[in-house]
Order: C-alpha cells, then sequence, then structure tokens
C-alpha cells in the first residue's frame, strides 16, 4: 500500500463527514424548518454553537433559528430536534 492510499485511508472520515455537513445545510437551504409561530417554512439558521465554541457544556450543539417572516427567534438541539425559546441574552450574543 502506498502512502496516498494510507493518507486517503486515514482522512475518508473527516470527508465523508464534511459531506454529510454540506449535505445537511443544502437540505436545509432548500427545504427550511417550519417556524412554530407562523407556520411558514421561512426559519433561516443564523448561528450554530458547538460544546467547545466556549469551553463551557451548556451550550451543547445549539442552532439558533430565525423566521423570516414574523422575526420569532428559536433554537433547536441538534440532536433531539426540540425547539426552545431563546432568551434575551441569547439574542443579543448569538441571533446577530
Ligand atoms: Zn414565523
Amino acid at each position: 500500500m502506498n502512502w496516498l492510499a494510507v493518507i486517503l485511508l486515514v482522512l475518508s472520515p473527516a470527508a465523508l463527514y464534511g459531506l454529510i455537513l454540506l449535505i445537511a445545510a443544502s437540505v436545509s437551504a432548500i427545504h427550511p424548518p417550519r417556524c412554530p409561530n407562523c407556520g411558514r417554512r421561512s426559519f433561516r439558521c443564523v448561528n450554530f454553537l458547538r460544546a467547545f465554541a466556549n469551553l463551557q457544556r451548556k451550550p451543547f450543539c445549539w442552532a439558533y433559528y430565525r423566521c423570516n417572516q414574523c422575526g420569532n427567534t428559536m433554537k433547536r438541539n441538534a440532536l433531539r430536534g426540540e425547539w426552545v425559546a431563546v432568551s434575551e441574552e441569547e439574542k443579543r450574543q448569538y441571533c446577530r
């Protein structure tokens, strides 16, 4: 086995992860989630937080969304998919 094959074998999980993220972003852009407030498909992701973003474990994989129609702002855990209300502090910090 040559070095190129070894490098491709080692990097293939990272490439697959990147491909999955790209597909998820494309699907979200084409078919945005429905706003719980007005019911329209106009929720846009404005921010995404991961656990190691600021060395705290609390904001674990939160995706922040804002509705283009009614201005509603909510966040969703990337793993559970439940919509949660966003505090004013979070709006100022993450939804600009
Ligand atoms: Zn809305």
